[in-house]
């Protein structure tokens, strides 16, 4: 496998965790993974040693903090392969990103009868802003639908992309399905037509290498918080090109240049995105969970996961009634399933009993369940510390729940 989770699973003490007497079998990571003890140290360590608030001031604390914010910023552009700093802009996470993308490309770009693409498999969070933007611009959403194993049509782009269109945002995976979407030619698709490609990477960053040069995205945002960072802190990857097009996204300290009664003039990437004091501890802390993934290697990363979906595959295929929801080629490490009719709240609680964490419902994507004709299903997502024997008691556990149902 490359690396032996053993060890990894020694940084993380919450894994020691016993739920009802049983050891934690934590397979929730698409929801938030769980935090190595050096982030956990970094955030601490920052608080006992270098907290000041940042860039504005002269004294040692002060230069001490900013120098570790800036730095952090270069970690995430260099894990990015982003060009320069200037374009990252740290967030809240993902939802904000997007938020940000869609109020200020919105503001500069959009007006009645335009046309956003967005993907049938979207978490809500890339669906919302822009429907909030339909509400303000009149412009319209269209949709790329998935076929019955969840894998995108992306022959159907094509036909989406008109004059009208300005921008297509769409998920690098799906949350719900694991589906890995063919980012790079979707861009290329677009950028033929001259529009611009926002990628969803809050479900690819902590799992595989992600290069925006190389997918030539516009945009491309993620989650601190589900690649071992701390929450609160994500960001947006912007092509200097379009950041320096675009207006701010809120207004307040640090974003501007000059502020009079007459005339405020704004300041320059990547602080004119940055209204207010920014979270300079959970950048430095997100920082050091670059650090540890990249200490690992995405690659074995990848390695890992897909030998964790490709067993857990096969040892939940020979469960009765078993149906998984997203069965493309190309996933990522999780697996969405349903049992017979057994709700999957009931699935979920029952494992919940055994120790096991995972996530029930329709996980953010209700245009999916809707699809499939389901309410939700249980998905349970894997990280750098599951093992094979946490799959052997996953399956264990359906199968137990399901004869209960069964009799
Ligand atoms: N997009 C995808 C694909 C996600 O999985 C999630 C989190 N479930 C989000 C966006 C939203 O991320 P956050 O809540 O961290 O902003």
């Amino acid at each position: 496998m490359g690396f032996n989770p053993e060890d990894i699973r020694a940084d993380f003490p919450i894994l020691q965790t016993k739920v009802y007497g049983k050891p934690l079998v934590y397979l929730d990571n698409a929801a938030t993974t769980q935090k190595p003890k050096s982030v956990v140290d970094t955030i601490c360590g920052n608080y006992y040693a270098q907290n000041a608030n940042i860039h504005r001031g002269v004294h040692f604390l002060s230069q001490r903090a900013t120098e570790a914010h800036e730095e952090a910023r270069k970690t995430v552009q260099k894990f990015l392969n982003a060009k320069s700093a200037r374009e990252v802009i740290f967030t809240r996470g993902t939802t904000e990103a997007v938020n940000l993308v869609a109020s200020s490309f919105g503001k500069a770009f959009c007006k009645e009868g335009d046309e956003i693409v967005v993907s049938q498999m979207e978490h809500h969070s890339n669906i919302v802003p822009w429907q909030i933007l339909q509400s303000d611009r009149g412009v319209s959403l269209k949709v790329i639908p998935f076929d019955e194993k969840g894998v995108l049509q992306v022959d159907k782009l094509n036909d989406l992309l008109t004059e009208r269109t300005k921008l297509v945002a769409v998920a690098h995976v799906s949350n719900t399905l694991g589906t890995v979407n063919p980012v790079k030619e979707i861009v290329r698709m677009a950028h033929e037509r001259g529009i611009p490609v926002l990628v969803d990477g809050a479900q690819s960053v902590p799992h595989m290498k992600v290069d925006v040069q190389d997918i030539d995205a516009d945009f491309y945002v993620f989650s601190g918080h589900k690649i071992y960072g701390p929450t609160g802190i994500g960001a947006l990857y912007g092509k200097e090109e379009w950041l320096d097009k675009l207006p701010p996204y809120q207004g307040g300290g640090e974003m501007i240049k000059n502020v009079s009664f007459e005339k405020t003039t704004f300041n320059e990437l990547p602080f004119k995105f940055e209204a207010g004091t920014p979270d300079y501890i959970g950048s430095t802390a997100l920082a050091e969970a670059i650090r540890y993934v990249e200490a690992i290697g995405m690659d074995n990363i990848a390695r890992h996961e897909q030998a964790l979906l490709k067993y857990a595959t096969e040892k939940l295929s020979q469960i009765e009634n078993i149906r998984f929801i997203g069965e493309a080629e190309n996933k990522s490490g999780l697996v969405s399933f349903l049992v017979g009719d057994i709700h999957p709240y009931d699935l979920g609680a029952i494992l919940d009993k055994l120790g096991i964490a995972v996530r029930t419902g329709h996980h953010c994507a209700e245009p999916v369940m809707k699809a499939f004709g389901i309410e939700g299903t249980v998905r349970a997502s894997f990280g750098i510390y599951n093992t094979l024997e946490e799959i052997d008691i996953l399956a264990a556990g359906v199968e137990r729940a399901a004869r209960m149902f069964r009799r």
